[in-house]
This record gives structure tokens, sequence and C-alpha cells, in this order.
């Protein structure tokens, strides 16, 4: 079996998530039975049983602070998931609606041990540039630690596309050029090629592959072979249908042997060095 590293995992407990989004994403799949308490609450042990056997060694796991349209999952639940599962490697997030200083918040969630940044402009109804985020952008590029951004479209009510502008990213990219981006789900629903056309224009800019259907990647991303370096896999769990199903429909696209180690392995171990272990 292939090693799979997943970069987009979520975490959190069911009633932490509105009605919506458990509608719509957290509860379709196969896992939520298996992966929450009767409860709703999260499994750690159940986590580790599905990632054993989908040959799943490890994962980026997200908090969320976005009450209004999605969730509040503090950072602090996955640092103890984390802390129990050490193959998980904690990100932190920040919503400038909510941190009044999103760079001492940055620090503090960095010394609870988080190893990335997350931010979801869509569902914390916020541009991704905005300005009062760019000090803990820099903490990111001083530190060498990776930046995800949420780029494309979310269905939970709500939202706000305009979030999703995709030159607001591209500002993020010609601002902080040493900066380690990773744009989530590569512009889904409507930006697929400029999302393409800013990995190849820019050196330092990723494509996560989660919550995107596998069979249609090389339709949004023509030049995902020659560009493979620069891709990861990643699947949105526990709304997904499969992890492993997923990496399958991905193997069975045609790519080379060498551009699918990158995708589900070799590009996360760059993203993330010393983190993933053999
Ligand atoms: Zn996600």
């Amino acid at each position: 079996m292939r090693k799979i590293f997943d970069f987009h995992i979520h975490a959190g407990h069911l009633p932490d998530w509105t009605m919506a989004a458990r509608k719509f994403w957290m509860e379709t799949g196969p896992y939520s039975g298996r992966l929450f308490t009767p409860e709703g609450r999260f499994d750690v042990e159940a986590l580790e049983g599905i990632l054993e056997a989908e040959g799943v060694v490890g994962g980026v796991l997200l908090p969320e602070y976005a009450p209004e349209t999605a969730a509040l999952v503090p950072v602090e639940r996955v640092i103890e998931i984390s802390r129990e599962l050490p193959r998980m490697v904690p990100f932190g997030a920040l919503n400038p609606h909510l941190h009044a200083d999103p760079a001492a918040e940055f620090e503090r969630q960095l010394d609870l041990g988080v190893k990335g940044l997350k931010i979801h402009g869509v569902h914390c109804l916020h541009r991704v540039n905005d300005p009062r985020l760019y000090p803990a952008y820099e903490i990111c590029r001083d530190r060498d630690l990776p930046l995800m951004l949420h780029a494309g479209t979310s269905i939970f009510p709500g939202v706000r596309l305009r979030h999703a502008d995709p030159y607001d990213f591209d500002d993020i990219a010609v601002d902080f050029p040493d900066l380690k981006v990773i744009l989530c789900h590569g512009g889904r629903g409507f930006w697929y090629q400029l999302a393409e056309f800013m990995v190849q224009r820019h050196e330092r800019v990723w494509i996560d592959l989660s919550g995107l259907p596998p069979k249609n990647l090389l339709r949004y991303y023509p030049k995902l072979e020659k560009l493979s370096h620069r891709f990861v896999f990643g699947t949105d769990f526990p709304g997904v249908p499969g992890i492993a199903a997923n990496a399958a429909a991905i193997t069975a696209l045609g790519l080379s042997d060498e551009a699918l180690e990158r995708i589900f392995l070799g590009n996360a171990r760059r993203l993330l060095p010393g983190l993933i272990a053999d």
C-alpha cells in the first residue's frame, strides 16, 4: 500500500459545528458513525484505527475559528489530539474579528505547539490579505512555517465568496515571496486555472487537493504531472468519500510513479521538514 499523508484533516466535536456544516459535510461520507461517540465527541482512538487501516502515515490537523458560519474548534483541541496521536501535525488558525492582536495570538498558539497556520477568509468573513494578518504571516515566513489559505467555494449559509477572490491570494504570494503558501482546494469552483498559474509563477505556492473530486483533477490542472512537486494530497476529512478511496482515484489518473510519490508524501515532507515519521 502506498503511504499517504493527508494535509487537510478537520478536528472538533460534532456540537462544535453549525447544523449546516454537519449536514452538508461532517456527517457525509463513511466516517462519522465511527469517528464520533453517541454524544458527538471526536474519538481519537477511532481516528487512529481509520488512519491505520487506510495507510495514512499522518496528517495536518486544523482548528477553526468561524462560529458564525461553520465551527468554533479551538487550537487546544488539535494540540490535545496530536499529543495522543503524534503522527498528527497541529496547525494554528486566526480570525481577525475574534483575535484583537492576531500575531500575539499566533505566538500563543506556537507556544502550545502548532507547526503552521490556516486562514479561512470565506468562513471567517475577512479578506485573506487583511493587513491585520500580515504580522502573523511575517512570523510564518521568518520561521519557515507553511501558511494554508482556504482558496475556493464553501456552501454554508452566510459565507461570502468575495473572500475567495484569487487576486487577494496572489497579493500574499507577491508580498511574501519567501513564505510557503498552500492554496487549499486550489481555487475550487471557479479559479482552478488561476491557481495553477500561481503555482507556476510563484516559487513557493502549493495546492492542496482536498475537497475536490479526484477524477476531475487533470481537467482542473492540466499541468499536474509537470507541476507535481507543488501539489499535496489532502481530503477535508471527515467529510470525504474516503481517504484511501480518494487516493486510489488519484492513482488511477495515469500520473507517473514519481509524481504520485511527491503528491502523496514527498512534498508534504518538504513542507514540514522533520515532522513526518518514516
Ligand atoms: Zn477544510
